[in-house]
């Protein structure tokens, strides 16, 4: 019998995850590929189309047919509406890159495109922690940290899509730098790159100074979670390191409290799974900065989907593609 779906891709710095997902958020069929991000700016979007087109033919070859709608989820800012990419994290060669039109034309099919934080967030607000919520404030804490705003139970855009950039709140004035080009931003202090920053500064060493191996991965590159492992044992280094990112963190989040007054805060990414590790420097930051009624209100918890959260949320986005914004009146 054929279902209806949508095709949600979600790319990342290394990989791209394309599933056909029903009209339900339930994953019916997934493959990952290689993001090849290092490629030229028409290259990539080229793989990203064929990786979309094998998808296509895989779920029509399974007797799924062909998809209601199809949502690809990029990294960076990106105008949703002109489906253009201002410029993004891990692929150099995307700098106001006409995304979407490339997309459409190998892929033959009318596709939505959207930012990978605002996707995730549509994911856990369909199907994960967020799910039946109308305000939420959704953080993404990975290599960079990302965000997404539910505000009356839609995603909010902004002018032209590049909204909810939460990573990018001060939390300290005169702070780290950070790679958006300004300083003291919440992603250089509770991202992956920020919390090696904080361990370098707490042991006085040079930028990309070399670290003690049990803070890093097989590969020999600073991990969260090796740093989670340490935390687990009472390291005291790496209790610290995550009370300090926590302490900022709660900053941010009071800040969004007092702005949104959502009725949950949902963290992902790599840093939620230390969490435990953050929540008491955090919860006295959300206590002593945001209004005691906004912040009993809200609940602070872990995101629900893992990696599937890309993808499901880019079905929903292609599902229920943004509105045109208004015509300004210039
Ligand atoms: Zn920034």
């Amino acid at each position: 019998m054929k279902r209806a779906w949508a095709l949600g891709c979600d790319m990342g710095g290394t990989n791209i995850r394309c599933a056909a997902v029903s009209l339900d958020g339930d994953v019916l069929m997934m493959r990952r590929g290689p993001s090849l991000a290092w490629r030229a700016a028409r290259a990539v979007a080229d793989n990203i189309a064929e990786q979309v087109n094998t998808l296509l033919a895989d779920a029509k070859a399974g007797g799924l047919g062909a998809p209601r709608a199809i949502g690809v989820a990029v990294p960076g800012p990106l105008n949703v509406f002109s489906g253009t990419v201002m410029a993004a994290p891990h692929v150099a060669a995307w700098r106001s890159f006409p995304l979407r039109a490339r997309l459409e034309a190998k892929i033959g099919r009318r596709v939505i495109v959207e930012n990978d934080a605002n996707a995730w967030a549509c994911g856990e607000f369909w199907r994960g922690s967020a799910r039946g919520r109308r305000d939420v404030v959704l953080l993404t804490l990975g290599t960079g940290v990302g965000g997404g705003l539910i505000v009356g139970g839609k995603l909010v855009h902004g002018r032209s899509g590049m909204a909810a950039e939460l990573g990018h709140v001060t939390v300290e004035p005169d702070g780290m730098p950070c790679d958006c080009g300004s300083h003291g931003c919440l992603e250089a202090y509770a991202s992956t790159s920020g919390l090696r920053g904080l361990v370098e500064r707490r042991l006085g060493l040079a930028r990309r100074a070399p670290l003690k191996s049990e803070m890093l991965d097989v590969e020999g590159n600073f991990s969260v979670r090796a740093m989670t492992t340490l935390a687990r044992r009472h390291d005291r280094l790496a209790l610290e390191i995550f009370a300090l990112a926590g302490r900022y963190l709660g900053i941010a989040i009071a800040s969004f409290l007092n702005v949104f007054n959502p009725e949950l805060v949902v963290i992902g990414g790599g840093m939620a799974g230390a969490l435990s590790y953050m929540r008491k420097t955090m919860m006295a930051e959300v206590r002593e900065r945001a209004f005691t009624a906004v912040a009993r209100e809200a609940r602070i918890v872990r995101a629900a989907l893992g990696p599937r959260g890309g993808v499901v949320g880019a079905a929903y986005v292609a599902l229920n593609p943004p509105s045109k914004p208004p015509q300004s009146g210039r």
